[in-house]
């Protein structure tokens, strides 16, 4: 069902939304673009911009989040999810969902989070999504898809979740079904992103070619590896932005109540894979920087059949080293 409305309408539609529920939208601030909470503020959202600072992971798993307390059943709506993010979402299933052992926080979080997902208009530097034939547009793992175009929000359900949303939203608002040609500006421009951004990333090999080459690097091109690890500090942004790392740690809190904590690890910060007895498989610098790429390419793949980077690029504009992994990953060819 594609329908639309009128952008001023839509706009008190969410107003008064956000009154009665957690709205979370893309809103501009200097150069970033990032999350923030809708109060009365509809109308400076950023619909259409490219990938938002924060990772959609860390509303369905936090930075911090206590365990031992029942989980979260606070009800989020989230605005402007964008298609890398969503395709992250196949792989933090496969992690967090699974048929035996699904984790009960993410669960909780997810079946309360209604996702909306928004196109991108335009590409960043470092956006390489198509390179993994992931498209610049929310297509599934969201609840409707929404985007502005000419004072119009056109808006169509994806899940049964967005569907029984949307029937409400009837209710309250003056909806008209889209006409041709608001769904044909709509396919033209995905079109045009898909294209610019394909010819923007054209040489980044594909996820199956990328495996390869890291496989093939490991104990023959340490000299590379060397070489890109020298810059890195260790700092892990690569992996808290990144919306695929998943990696946590349980901290038992002090008191009588035996509560435990559950927060974001990352495989970058030394000491990550340290045992009993002073063990660490990742004890050399460069072997912990390369383990990244072998656990996002070759492992993480191998074990869930999903692929593990989105080609977000995040990993690229948030690393203090400068260290671009598309050009590590050509190195090693
Ligand atoms: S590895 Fe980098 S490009 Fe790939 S999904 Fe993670 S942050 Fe994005
Ligand atoms: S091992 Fe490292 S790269 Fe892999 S999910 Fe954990 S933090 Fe991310
Ligand atoms: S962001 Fe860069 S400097 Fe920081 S841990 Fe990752 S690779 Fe190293």
């Amino acid at each position: 069902m594609n329908l639309s409305v009128d952008i001023s309408d839509w706009n008190s539609f969410l107003s008064s939304l956000a009154k009665k529920n957690v709205v979370y939208a893309p809103f501009k601030e200097g150069e970033i673009v990032d999350f923030k909470l809708v109060e009365d503020n509809p109308d400076e959202i950023v619909y259409n911009s490219p990938k938002t600072l924060t990772p959609l992971k860390h509303f369905l798993f936090p930075i911090k989040e206590k365990v031992t307390d029942t989980p979260s059943q606070k009800k989020v709506i989230l605005i402007g999810a964008k298609g890398c993010d969503l395709a992250a979402i196949d792989f933090l299933d496969k992690v967090f969902l699974d048929a035996d052992y699904p984790d009960p926080y993410y669960k909780a979080r997810k079946d309360n989070t209604l996702i909306i997902g928004t196109d991108c208009y335009d590409i960043y530097d470092n956006c390489h999504c198509t390179a993994y034939d992931i498209n610049p547009y929310p297509e599934k793992n969201c609840d409707l898809m929404l985007n502005l175009i000419d004072d119009e929000i056109l808006i169509s359900d994806v899940s049964e979740k967005g569907k029984d949303f949307l029937d409400e939203m009837q209710k309250e608002l003056d909806m008209q079904e889209s006409g041709k040609s608001l769904i044909q500006k709509m396919k033209k421009s995905r079109d045009s992103i898909k294209r610019k951004s394909k010819a923007l990333t054209k040489g980044i090999p594909d996820s199956k070619k990328t495996a390869q080459i890291i496989n093939k690097s490991i104990n023959r091109k340490d000299k590379v590896w060397k070489k890109y690890a020298s810059t890195c500090v260790s700092c892990g942004a690569c992996v808290v932005s990144c919306p695929t790392c998943h990696c946590f740690l349980l901290v038992d809190l002090p008191g009588q109540k035996m509560d435990k904590l559950r927060t974001q690890d990352a495989c970058q910060y030394p000491g990550f894979e340290g045992l009993a007895a002073g063990v660490d498989p990742l004890e050399k610098y460069f072997v912990r920087f390369s383990n990244r790429y072998v656990c996002k390419f070759v492992n993480r793949p191998q074990k869930y059949d999903v692929i593990a980077c989105t080609g977000c690029g995040r990993c690229i504009d948030t690393c203090i080293g400068k260290i671009d992994k598309n050009e590590v990953i050509r190195a090693l060819r």
